[in-house]
């Protein structure tokens, strides 16, 4: 083999593909790491929720700005829900500079190579080798790879040059930093309601010395409107203006967010990872954690299949399969996001809210309120409030027993 041959080659330096380099070159695989930026984790478009699962697997806790340990949830109307307790950590919020330059620093660390300002331009992954033109900062290259990687992002090149399908689902995120937001420390806000984020919740993230206000949401409920219009509203005209009226801003962020693993993130020695293969949260939006998750799941069969070079969509196939589970329990955390938020009107959402907002009810999310576990919560609320149970049987919720 030439010196341009690498065991894996991975597109995409965020999170999710510095992981996946760090991981494989711990287990001894030669591996090269291809961003387009100049440097890591920008631009970024991210709030920087990060649970203490996720941060302990990479231990970089100081890249966390802030520790987060509940919500405040807001109905349309002003019905509050508090969930969390104030002994326990639900989430950290990062820099995700400091975060994905931390991983990516952890891959090199393990004999990881990484060129930036490099982008694939072609490929032919068809026979027993994958070929790849690569762009390095205006230097055309040829190299070749036992295993290609596409952790390139939701507009994934390497998913759409190879044809391996669309996320189910796309939300849009914006965001913006700003100072003087008037919230208690250690909480997060969630607003609802069709007039500040459709379908979905608006946000106001503790972030150390910031705030980070936003709202996402999916193209067909914006009714017209934008993101940045929604978060305009929040801010200047909502029942919760008052709170923002000493923001200044600091910057802003949008994006989006595939919500919905991709039918089958592989082919001939090539696979999907993180929000590439479309591994967003439907019930959230996170996509850190689920991506890195997905590379710990299936690290040791990949690293075999790379050892022994059984790299046949076949054999990516079978290394995928826990991944179906996921994909699956994706499903289901949509149908009940649907449930008890997304296809409400603004008064069906207020009627919940006070479901939720009771105590015997309130006990039950605590307890449950794992926000790495929405279906088990979802499912106990409907099996034990028994409003919540007539109106699952009204709208015939089969697809929760699969
Ligand atoms: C407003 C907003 C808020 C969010 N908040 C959160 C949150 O709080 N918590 C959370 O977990 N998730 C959040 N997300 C989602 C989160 O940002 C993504 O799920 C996460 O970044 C996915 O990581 P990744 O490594 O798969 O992809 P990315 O972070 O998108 O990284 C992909 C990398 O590939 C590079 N790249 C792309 N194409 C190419 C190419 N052709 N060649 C070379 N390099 C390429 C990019 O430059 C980038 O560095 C949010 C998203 C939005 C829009």
């Amino acid at each position: 083999m030439s010196e341009q041959h690498w065991d894996v080659v991975i597109v995409g330096a965020g999170p999710v593909g510095s992981f996946a380099a760090w991981k494989l070159s711990e287990k001894g695989h030669k591996v090269l790491l291809l961003e387009e930026h100049s440097e890591i984790g920008r631009p970024f478009q991210c709030a920087g929720l990060v649970t203490p699962k996720v941060m302990e697997m990479v231990g970089l806790h100081d890249s966390v700005l802030s520790d987060v340990f509940g919500a405040r949830i807001h109905s349309p109307s002003g019905v509050i829900v508090p969930v969390g307790t104030a002994d326990e950590i639900k989430t950290h919020v990062v820099c995700r500079k400091l975060f994905d330059q931390g991983i990516t620093r952890l891959s090199l660390s393990a004999g990881a190579q990484l060129w930036l300002l490099s982008q694939p331009v072609s490929c032919d992954n068809e026979g027993d080798i994958v070929s790849l033109t690569i762009n390095r900062n205006g230097v055309f290259q040829k190299i070749t790879t036992s295993l290609l990687i596409g952790a390139d992002g939701a507009h994934s090149w390497v998913r759409r040059t190879l044809k391996l399908g669309n996320p189910k689902e796309w939300m849009f995120g914006f965001q913006v930093e700003v100072t003087g937001y008037e919230g208690t420390n250690g909480w997060l806000e969630m607003f609802t309601g069709q007039s500040v984020a459709p379908g979905l919740f608006a946000w106001a993230i503790p972030n150390g010395m910031t705030h980070r206000i936003g709202v996402w949401s999916k193209t067909k409920d914006l009714d017209g409107r934008s993101c940045e219009q929604l978060i305009e509203y929040l801010m200047n005209e909502s029942r919760w203006k008052d709170r923002f009226t000493n923001c200044r801003e600091t910057a802003r962020h949008c994006g989006p967010i595939p919500a919905g693993m991709i039918k089958r993130p592989w082919a001939n020695r090539t696979i999907l990872i993180g929000d590439a293969a479309g591994l967003a949260k439907p019930t959230t939006g996170g996509g850190i954690g689920p991506g890195i998750c997905q590379v710990h799941t299936i690290l040791e069969g990949l690293s075999k299949a790379i050892s022994d070079n059984k790299l046949s969509t076949r054999d990516l196939r079978r290394i995928q399969k826990p991944m179906e589970k996921v994909r699956k329990d994706q499903e289901r955390s949509r149908a009940l996001r649907d449930f008890f938020v997304s296809k409400r009107s603004d008064a069906e959402l207020d009627k919940n809210f006070t479901l939720f907002s009771r105590p015997e009810v309130l006990e039950l999310i605590n307890g449950q309120g794992d926000i790495e576990k929405p279906v088990a919560l979802g499912m106990a609320l409907i099996r034990e409030v028994p409003e919540f149970r007539m109106l699952a049987l009204k709208a015939g919720f089969a697809l929760l027993r699969g």
